[in-house]
């Protein structure tokens, strides 16, 4: 028996052959060229088709595994045009006269070095995405093809490091975990191990594993360790930690069917987030009350063209139907920014989080947005729907849209089409601007639901797609996006309508307490995470000032 020793990334054991991938080695020698202007072309057209290779990768992975982990392509499309890195590359073609591929593969290893260097795991991580991106140029100078890794058996994969864009494009049916012997656990290798839920251990260290494909092996997930044709008393002991990690899931099972209640008899609602269809069989399976985010956008993503009103309406009326009469929150499109819908043809902007992008987009495109209304409204036939408007910043965007809301109606009644009367319509409270006028907002509409993701980017000043900046999304700097939020409760309560929290901060299980006594009535989160939000929500006890507060149903 063999022993490595890493770090957890994603816990579960895997019982398996071992599989060594070997990450394609681009090989690159020093040359020099003559004609250094064509050499210069050579390198630009590399980077363009580099760049919309990314682009087909990030629309194919936002389906895949969700646009936070996708985020990972624009990234790299970032890495790409990066001033420094570019200007390095062509002074070293223009001066050196070197050939595109040597100063790229120079430049790459100067930069990825001083990552290295760094002392912190996170920038580490982005050695590797250096590597990654110059490999992906390297192969466009060189006209060569990224080979995929193919898998024809249930196998534990093992490299030396994974690219992200080698892992997004894994046949997931035959991994049963992943070990690398370098990474981090920031690197978005093991952020996507951690999403598609694959036990996974990365730094296992320069060492052989290449001599042991092929070898069968456990790897425990949970504890960071991989165990080479393990001897009968630790495969008992595996066996163990394996049972005691089952049984902790099947107690989390009993949750299902009981109540988001505290101790001293607080109710909230637990819902959960979804991209469309394919996500409604979780929701069941994770006993959410409800959906409380449909991000409707990803319909129209990774197409070439827009989802006509029928199109929509199906999904809509699926989703609608399949949720039994439970709430189902459909926010409307909400594209623009990281989520770039090419077919929509939208100029390039210098600060596209600021730009024209969700509800913005849609008040200057009218027909487009009431294709969806109609689509939205018809669907309301078949369950119970509320209408989310997002990135309001103005009463004035309220009563745009909801004026058009009228129009769709008037042109469903001249068809007739019919509609339920008593839809619920309600905004995204994720722009400061919405949080300091809550109190006139809540006047106007049915609901809020808090978009910390987006709220906390803006009230932070910090772009939530930059990952060199991700230290500032930790609990540290929650402090002033907390008091926003009790502000948003308190105007909403005030006026009598409910208030949700539906970003990614709402399965934070130390905030839970937090946003009970702020008196938030509805959390939405990843359908996996309901199970353990509602355990938590059931052992807190709030004191009885806060209980005085009053739900309100969505
Ligand atoms: C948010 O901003 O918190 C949110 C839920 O919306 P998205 O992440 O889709 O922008
Ligand atoms: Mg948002």
């Amino acid at each position: 028996m063999k022993t490595l020793n890493g770090k957890a990334v994603f816990g579960g054991i895997a019982r398996g052959p071992l599989y060594y991938h070997r990450q394609d080695e681009t090989t690159v020698s020093k040359r020099t060229v003559s004609d250094t202007k064509a050499e210069l072309e050579r390198y630009e057209l590399a980077r363009e088709q580099a760049t919309a290779e990314l682009d087909d990768l990030y629309e194919q992975a936002i389906s895949k595994v969700g646009e936070n982990e996708a985020s990972i392509f624009l990234i790299h499309k970032m890495l790409l045009s990066d001033d420094a890195f570019c200007k390095t590359i062509k002074r070293r073609i223009e001066m050196d006269c070197y050939s595109a591929d040597y100063a790229v593969a120079l430049t790459a290893r100067d930069f990825a070095m001083t990552f290295t260097k760094m002392t912190s795991d996170y920038f580490k991580g982005r050695a590797t995405d250096i590597k990654d991106v110059s490999d992906r140029l390297i192969r466009h100078i060189q006209d060569k093809q990224q080979k995929t890794i193919e898998l024809h058996e249930k196998v534990i994969l093992c490299a030396d490091d994974l690219y992200p864009s080698e892992t997004m494009q894994l046949d997931l049916s035959n991994v049963l975990g992943i070990v690398t012997c370098y990474g981090s656990t920031n690197s978005h290798t093991s952020i996507l191990a951690r999403t598609m839920n694959i036990p996974a251990i990365i730094g296992v260290g320069a060492g052989d594993l290449s001599s042991m494909h092929g070898r069968s092996a456990v790897l425990d997930g949970f504890n960071g360790r991989l165990f080479v044709e393990p001897d009968e008393e630790t495969s008992r002991q595996l066996d163990t930690i394996e049972e005691e990690e089952a049984k902790k899931k099947e107690l989390l099972k009993r949750f299902k069917g009981r109540k988001n209640v505290t101790l001293d008899g607080t109710e909230i609602e637990v819902f959960a987030n979804i991209g469309g269809m394919k996500d409604i069989a979780n929701v069941h399976e994770n006993d959410a009350g409800g959906v409380g985010l449909f991000r409707s956008e990803f319909l129209f993503l990774g197409r070439s063209s827009m989802p006509d009103e029928e199109e929509q309406f199906y999904n809509y009326r699926q989703v609608l139907e399949q949720m039994k009469g439970k709430t189902v929150i459909i926010r409307t499109m909400d594209a623009g920014a990281d989520k770039n819908i090419s077919y929509f043809g939208l100029a390039k902007e210098a600060n596209p989080a600021l730009g024209v992008r969700s509800i913005r987009l849609c008040l200057m495109r009218p027909e487009m947005f009431k294709t969806q209304l109609r689509a939205l409204l018809r669907a309301s036939m078949y369950g119970k729907l509320a209408i989310m408007l997002p990135l309001i910043v103005d009463m004035e965007e309220i009563h745009r849209a909801k004026a058009l809301i009228e129009e769709a109606k008037t042109q469903l009644r001249a068809r007739s089409q019919p509609f339920r009367e008593d839809i619920k319509i309600g905004i995204m409270i994720e722009t400061p601007a919405a949080a300091i006028l809550s109190d006139e907002l809540a006047q106007e509409v049915d609901f809020f639901s808090i978009g910390t993701n987006d709220l906390e980017q803006y009230v932070m000043a910090v772009d939530r797609q930059n990952l060199l900046l991700e230290n500032y999304f930790e609990e540290k700097t929650h402090r002033a996006l907390l008091r926003f939020m009790a502000m948003v409760c308190d105007n909403a309560h005030r006026f009598g309508i409910p208030v949700g929290v539906c970003g990614e901060l709402g399965a934070d299980l130390n905030l839970t307490e937090e946003f009970l006594k702020m008196g938030i009535d509805e959390i939405s989160v990843s359908p996996s995470l309901v199970l353990p939000l509602r355990q938590r929500i059931r052992a807190i006890k709030l004191d009885e000032r806060k209980q005085l507060k009053g739900q309100k149903r969505f």
